[in-house]
């Protein structure tokens, strides 16, 4: 849980191209955003740079009271899932799911109780020897949620997570991905471009324009108002 709050955040690539420019907003403590907009707008900037994977042009980002500036490396607790999933090929999906606690020198006994527990909430248990490239598309994603999970972040950051799957077990995620992300409480940006999984998944929606914030709301508001 957390609570973060964007002011006239703004980003210039190296190039001179703004491609956010001014935003505004505080999101509250366990909601679900999902970011729309046409493509090219700037959401996977904003989402790059909630993760601290694209640098802040000017403008604060706070999580909680503290600027992110100000936090020392592998202070801003937050994980990601991305569209390709982005696993460790060679790795079990045991090691997947335990790579960042590993890297946060957590017991050996804990690392286990904390992955095999994300490995049944996901149904992955029977799964745990494997290797990605071992199993189906839909499994991917889930041990890329699990690696996300284990770590209960105080931020989730979804990158068009179900994008490369196919109809069916797209509902069967979203569904997945909203149960997880109440259960756990986690303050989430959810970028996507289907309008379906917008509905479903947002407490907020926002809709961005060419780097700014045009429309914020719920989703009745953003997609039923006349
Ligand atoms: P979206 O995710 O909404 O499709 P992006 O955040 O990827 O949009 O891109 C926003 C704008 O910034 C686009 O016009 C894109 O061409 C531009 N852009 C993205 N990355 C770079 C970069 N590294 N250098 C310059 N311009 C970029
Ligand atoms: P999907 O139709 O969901 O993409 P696949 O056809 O890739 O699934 O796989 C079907 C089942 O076979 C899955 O349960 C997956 O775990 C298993 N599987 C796929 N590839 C392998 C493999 N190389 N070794 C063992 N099991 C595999």
């Amino acid at each position: 849980m957390a609570t973060l709050t964007l002011k006239q955040l703004t980003k210039t690539y190296p190039n001179g191209y703004q491609a956010i420019k001014g935003i505004n907003m505080a999101i509250k403590d366990g909601e679900m955003i999902v970011l729309v907009g046409p493509s090219g707008c700037g959401k996977s900037t904003l989402l790059r740079m909630l993760a601290g994977l694209e640098t802040i042009s000017s403008g604060d980002l706070n999580i909680d009271e503290k600027r992110v500036n100000e936090m020392e490396p592998g202070e801003r607790d937050i994980a990601m899932v991305f569209q390709n999933y982005a696993l460790y090929p060679h790795m079990t999906v045991f090691n997947n799911m335990a790579y960042g606690l590993k890297n946060r020198k957590v017991p050996k006994d804990m690392i286990r109780e904390k992955v095999e527990e994300a490995a049944q909430l996901l149904e992955l248990d029977h799964l745990l020897e494997r290797t990605p490239r071992e199993l189906s598309g839909g499994q991917r994603q889930r041990v890329a949620m699990g690696r996300a999970i284990v770590r209960q972040p105080k931020v989730f950051l979804f990158d068009e997570p179900l994008s490369n799957l196919d109809a069916k077990l797209r509902v069967h995620m979203r569904l997945e991905i909203r149960r997880l992300q109440r259960q756990f409480h986690t303050t989430s940006v959810y970028v996507t471009h289907d309008q379906v999984e917008a509905m479903t998944l947002a407490d907020r929606l926002v809709v961005l324009n060419a780097g700014h914030v045009e429309q914020v709301g719920t989703p009745i508001d953003v997609y039923e108002d006349p």
